[in-house]
C-alpha cells in the first residue's frame, strides 16, 4: 500500500462512482475495443486496462488504488488479468469499476485453458469395481433401492465422481487418489438444491456441482478414506422417493482447474458472538450454515465480503481458535460449525466500520479459504519462531496449536510480539499462561510507543534485535521463521532475516 492523498479512500471513490459523473469520458456508450486502439491509453491521464476482456478506464480511479499509481500503469494499455490475478484476484473489481467500463475487447485476449481434462483422466479415475464393493458393505444395514449411476463427463474424458442412493440417502463418491486426502481439503456447500463440493488437490480444484433432481434436508456429512483418497459426500433426502438422475450439471460441473482459476465462493454466515479483546479489536464468532462443510487450514485466510454503499467490498481475515488451548497434548477439536476471528476495528476503516455495526444474527459472506501456508513447512522442525506485529498474531494461533501439538521434534517455539502499547497487546494473559505451562514456548513482547512504565523490551524491528532473539537452539538445528505485520514490517523483517544468513526455504511470510 502507499499512502492515498486525503479524499482518494475507498470511500471517496464508492462516492464517486456514485455521482453520476461520467467517468469514462463516452457518456454512458459500450464500445468495443480493439488492441489496437486498448495500446493507444497507456498513459497516467489516459489508461485503459483489460481485465477478463472487459476494457475499463482506470484514470479516474489512479489516485484512489491502494497500490499505487505505479502499480495501475503496469497494466496500462494492456490485458491486466494475469497481474490483477496475481495481487489481489479477490477484489470485487467488476462491482468497484462499473462505471469506468468502456466496453468489451473486439478480440478477446486468449487465456490459458481453464479445463484440464487431461489430468483429470490421470489423476482422478472412478474405480467401479471396488465402489460395488465397497457399495454392498456399506448398504447392508438396511437396502431399499440401490442403484449406480455412471455420471458423463461434460464433453469428453471420463466420470470423475459416482453417486447411488439408497431410500433416504444420496452419497456422492469421488476418488482424488491423493494419499494425504483430509477434511481440510473437502469443502461443501448445499444451498436449497444448489450442490457445490470442491476438492482440493495440490494447487488444482475438481468441483461437483449440480441442481439436485430433489430436495434435501438440512446438513451434510463428509467422510473421507485418507489413506486412499476417496471422498464421499452424503446428503439425506426430504422425500423418500428414487432419484432418476443426480441433478443438472451447472457450469463449472466436473472441472478439474488451476485453484487460481476458481472465483472464490461465498456462503453467508451467522454473527454469534461479538467479544472484546482489546480497546479496538474484537472476536468474532460466525456460524457456518448447516449444509457447509468447511474447514479453513492452519496459515489459511477466507475473505469477508460485504456491501458497502451499494458496492461490493472484500477484505482478508484469518480464522483463529476461540482460545488459546493451555493444554496441548491432544490436537484441539473443533465443531467446525464456527470460524473464529479476531478483527481491529479501525476508527476510519472502511470495511472494519461496517463489520462493527453488524448486530449479533446478522450475516456476512465468507469465502473459501486461501493461502500458501503448508503444514509441511513445519512438520520437521526444532526450532519455530513466530514474528507477529498488532493483528499480524492470527496466522500464528493455529500455527502455535498445531506445532505444540503435531510436530514431534519440536525443541522451542518463540513468538516475538511487536506493538504500540501494553493495551495492543492481544491474548496477553493467555500468552504468559501458555508460556508457564510449556516449557517449549516463550513469548517476547516488544512495544514501539511504550509508557514509562513498561520494564519489557522497547523497539521496532531491526537487524539486532532479530539478532538478539532467532537463534537456533544447537548449531544446525533445523528451523522456521513465520513472519506476519503491516507489509513494511514483514519485508523488511524478511531482509534483516536473510541479512542474518536465514535461507529462503526457512522463512515464511503471511501476506495476501
Ligand atoms: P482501511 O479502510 O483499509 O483502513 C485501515 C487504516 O489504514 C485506516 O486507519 C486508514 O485510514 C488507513 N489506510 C488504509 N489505506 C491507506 C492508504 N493507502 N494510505 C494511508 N492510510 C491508509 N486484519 C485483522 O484485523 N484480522 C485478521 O485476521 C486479518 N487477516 C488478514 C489476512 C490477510 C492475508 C491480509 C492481507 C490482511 C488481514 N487483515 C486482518 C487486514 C484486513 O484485511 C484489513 O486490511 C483491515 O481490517 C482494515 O480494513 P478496513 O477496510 O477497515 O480499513
Ligand atoms: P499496528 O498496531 O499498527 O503495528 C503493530 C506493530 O508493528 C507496532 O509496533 C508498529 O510500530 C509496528 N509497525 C507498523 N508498521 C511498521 C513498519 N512499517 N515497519 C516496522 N514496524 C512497523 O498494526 P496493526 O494495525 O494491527 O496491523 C497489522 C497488519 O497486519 C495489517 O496491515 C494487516 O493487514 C496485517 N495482517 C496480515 C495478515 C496476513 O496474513 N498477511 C494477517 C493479519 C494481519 P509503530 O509504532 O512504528 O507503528
Amino acid at each position: 500500500q502507499v499512502p492515498l492523498k486525503p479524499g482518494r479512500s475507498l470511500m471517496d471513490w464508492i462516492r464517486l462512482t456514485k455521482s453520476g459523473k461520467d467517468l469514462t469520458g463516452l457518456k454512458g456508450r459500450l464500445i468495443e475495443v480493439t488492441e489496437d486502439e486498448l495500446a493507444k491509453h497507456n498513459k497516467k491521464e489516459d489508461c485503459w486496462i483489460c481485465i477478463r476482456g472487459f476494457v475499463y478506464n482506470v484514470t479516474p480511479y489512479m489516485e484512489y488504488h491502494p497500490g499505487g499509481e505505479d502499480e495501475l500503469m503496469k497494466a496500462a494499455g494492456t490485458d491486466g488479468t494475469d497481474l490483477f490475478d496475481q495481487v489481489h484476484r479477490w477484489v470485487n473489481y467488476e462491482s468497484m469499476l462499473k462505471e469506468c467500463l468502456v466496453g468489451r475487447m473486439a478480440v478477446k485476449p486468449v487465456a490459458a485453458p481453464k479445463v484440464m481434462y487431461s489430468r483429470i483422466c490421470r489423476r482422478i479415475q472412478p474405480q467401479p469395481k471396488i465402489l460395488v464393493k465397497y457399495t454392498i458393505h456399506l448398504v447392508e444395514c438396511f437396502v431399499f433401492s440401490l442403484q449406480w449411476h455412471n455420471v458423463k463427463a461434460f464433453d469428453e474424458g471420463s466420470s470423475c465422481y459416482d453417486w447411488f442412493q439408497t431410500d433416504s440417502l444420496i452419497t456422492i463418491v469421488i476418488y482424488t487418489k491423493q494419499k494425504d486426502m483430509n477434511a481440510e481439503l473437502v469443502i461443501v456447500d448445499c444451498q436449497g438444491k444448489r450442490l457445490r463440493g470442491e476438492i482440493i488437490v495440490d494447487d488444482c480444484s475438481y468441483l461437483v456441482e449440480v441442481d439436485l433432481d430433489h430436495a434435501v434436508q438440512d446438513g451434510v456429512t463428509v467422510n473421507i478414506a485418507e489413506k486412499v483418497g476417496k471422498v464421499e459426500i452424503i446428503l439425506r433426502k426430504k422425500d423418500y422417493i428414487h432419484w432418476k438422475m443426480l441433478g443438472q450439471p451447472l457450469e463449472s460441473h466436473n472441472t478439474f482447474i488451476k485453484r487460481m482459476d476458481r472465483g472464490l465462493f461465498y456462503r453467508k454466515c451467522k454473527l454469534v458472538s461479538k467479544t472484546e479483546v482489546t480497546h479496538d479489536t474484537k472476536l468474532l464468532c460466525l456460524m457456518l450454515p448447516k449444509s457447509t462443510h468447511l474447514r479453513v487450514p492452519t496459515g489459511q485466510h477466507v475473505y469477508l465480503k460485504q456491501i458497502i454503499a451499494g458496492t461490493e467490498v472484500v477484505k482478508p481475515y484469518t480464522p483463529v481458535l476461540p482460545f488459546l488451548p493451555l493444554d496441548f497434548k491432544e490436537p484441539s477439536h473443533h465443531d467446525g460449525a464456527h470460524i473464529y476471528l479476531m478483527i481491529k476495528i479501525y476508527s476510519c476503516g472502511l470495511f472494519t466500520q461496517a463489520l462493527d455495526h453488524l448486530q449479533i444474527g446478522d450475516y456476512i459472506s465468507v469465502s473459501n479459504p486461501e493461502g500458501n501456508f503448508k503444514k509441511s513447512q513445519v512438520q520437521t522442525s526444532e526450532d519455530v519462531f513466530l514474528l507477529a506485529a498488532g493483528t499480524g498474531f492470527t496466522p500464528m494461533v493455529k500455527l502455535l496449536n498445531f506445532i505444540l501439538t503435531e510436530v514431534s521434534c519440536l525443541r522451542t517455539v518463540k513468538l516475538i510480539f511487536f506493538n504500540k502499547t501494553e493495551d495492543d497487546i492481544l491474548w496477553r494473559n493467555q500468552l504468559e499462561q501458555l508460556a508457564l505451562k510449556d516449557k517449549r514456548f516463550e513469548v517476547q513482547f516488544i512495544l514501539s510507543q511504550p509508557t514509562k512504565d513498561w520494564v519489557g523490551k522497547q523497539g521496532k524491528i531491526s537487524s539486532s534485535l532479530l539478532s538478539e532473539f532467532v537463534k537456533r537452539s544447537r548449531k544446525d538445528s533445523k528451523v522456521l521463521i513465520c513472519i506476519c505485520g503491516p507489509t513494511p514490517f514483514t519485508e523488511q523483517g524478511v531482509q534483516y532475516l536473510k541479512d542474518l544468513g536465514y535461507s529462503q526455504e526457512e522463512i515464511h511470510a503471511f501476506t495476501a
